[in-house]
């Protein structure tokens, strides 16, 4: 099947808003094995929406419209595919009941530009749509297939995953092609050249499944995809692949799927009951912000003091003067510090901290931008990293926040439950 979207909207010829609605289709279309030659966005304009959708339909098997169905004269979508495909619009009581149910749970009334939205292709398949007013549209017509979907992102989700996915896979396995899958591995703790160098053999010598790594801040996901005449027998090659990377790389892989890193280790809290406290210099809070990106965090996050001075890491943390004089505050002894210091300040189970030196400036010949030290502190244990981080300050500061997060999540799944270790134990320098 060869696919095109075409994003309706004068905003996105303007620069308003990005198109991100076409690259997540984009992404959605490749992972179940629909071709995309091409991408086309045009303004609220009838004229040059019909000739964009002749243009993709004389060259596509299917073409997914995304916007321009709102209540408003500049939403144009719906009549320009229906003059395109010569169809009548057609009333549908169904969606006018879903409309108005909208309103009635916002407590408004709906306005008569609403009850055009309830204005369909004729013979058309409704999308009903739970999170807005505007319904989704599937038209098949001599061949080709028409979507249409709402341009809101949460509306258009919604009915790409609920509905047009479903609804394609199906359409293609009748049509008798294979079933396409694909499962993501996800990989901390080791850099892009350095993975493909480790699993090389297991890379080149695939064709089916294949496996692709992409690579971002420090984390790499592995996509092995497979095509196969049905589900079971795609599961069954992936499962195949899957394992053999899974034996190659222990525990560089945290999770899969979209599983992140902080939910792995909110899972790793949550399940032995332990909870946290983070102490962050370099990153500036943003440790914690990925910590709370979890809903349900609360259960084991204290909180975090983002200890930016040295003055600032001896009062709250009681740093020595000494140790920061002697070593620097970016240095593993000051991070060791930090952690015991934020520990006792929350009197949290575990503790992390992180301290480095983001740059532009402030190098010295012994420590230079990108240097960044984390410690954990976890049951009695100490485990601390020395981190030598590419890219501006921004990506320093990320990547450095996920290493740490990284190296939290290796002493929670090394030492799961309370009471074991003492004094400095595992203390060692990650390749990253
Ligand atoms: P609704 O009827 O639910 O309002 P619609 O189909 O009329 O949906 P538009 O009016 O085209 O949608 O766009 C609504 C909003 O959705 C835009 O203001 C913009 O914020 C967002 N949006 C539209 N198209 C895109 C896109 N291609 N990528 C990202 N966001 C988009």
């Amino acid at each position: 099947l060869v696919g095109e979207i075409l994003a309706v909207g004068t905003e996105l010829l303007l620069g308003q808003i990005v198109d991100t609605n076409s690259a997540y289709l984009s992404r959605r279309l490749a992972e179940i094995g629909v071709d995309v030659f091409f991408k086309s966005c045009v303004g609220d304009n009838v004229r040059r929406v019909e000739s964009t959708l002749q243009l993709a339909l004389s060259r596509s098997d299917l073409v997914i419209m995304t916007g321009g169905l709102g209540p408003t004269d500049d939403d144009v979508t719906v009549s320009a595919v229906a003059d395109v495909l010569g169809r009548k619009l057609v009333y549908s009581a169904e969606v006018n009941r879903d409309i108005v149910r909208y309103f009635r749970r916002l407590g408004r009334q709906p306005t008569d530009n609403n009850r055009k939205q309830a204005m369909v292709i004729e013979g058309c398949a409704i999308i009903r749509n739970e999170v807005g007013t505007a319904p989704g549209q599937i038209i098949e017509d001599a061949g080709k297939i028409v979507v249409l979907v709402p341009g809101v992102p949460r509306e258009m989700t919604a009915m790409i995953e609920g509905s047009v996915i479903p609804y394609l896979k199906q359409k293609m396995q009748s049509a008798g092609g294979a079933v396409i899958r694909s499962r993501v591995l996800r990989v901390a703790g080791i850099g892009e050249s350095a993975l493909v160098a480790e699993i090389e053999d297991i890379l080149s010598s695939q064709t089916n499944p294949t496996i692709a790594p992409y690579a971002s801040d420090g984390l790499i996901d592995l996509r092995i995809t497979a095509k196969a005449p049905d589900d079971a027998s795609a599961q069954q090659m992936i499962d195949t692949v899957a394992q053999s990377i899974r034996d190659r790389l222990g525990t560089l892989i945290y999770g899969e799927g979209s599983e992140t890193l902080a939910e792995v280790v909110g899972g790793l809290l949550s399940e032995t009951g332990q909870t946290i406290a983070l102490a962050e210099s370099c990153t500036g809070g943003f440790l914690g912000k990925l910590i709370t990106d979890v809903p349900g965090s609360s259960r084991y996050f204290l909180g975090g003091v983002v200890t930016y001075s040295n003055e600032s890491k001896s009062k709250l943390l009681g740093v020595e003067p000494g140790t920061l004089d002697r070593y620097g505050a970016v240095s593993r002894q000051t991070a060791i510090a930090m952690a015991l210091g934020v520990k006792r300040l929350f009197g949290s189970s575990v503790s992390v901290s992180v301290t480095g030196l983001a740059g532009p400036g402030g190098a010295t010949a012994s420590k230079p931008v990108g240097l960044v030290y984390g410690a954990v502190a976890c049951n009695g244990s100490l485990s601390a990293v020395r981190l030598l981080l590419n890219g501006g300050r921004d990506q320093i500061r990320t990547r450095a926040s996920i290493a740490v997060l990284n190296l939290l999540r290796r002493v929670l799944e090394a030492s799961p439950s309370a009471g074991t270790g003492s004094g400095e134990g595992r203390s060692g320098d990650l390749r990253w």
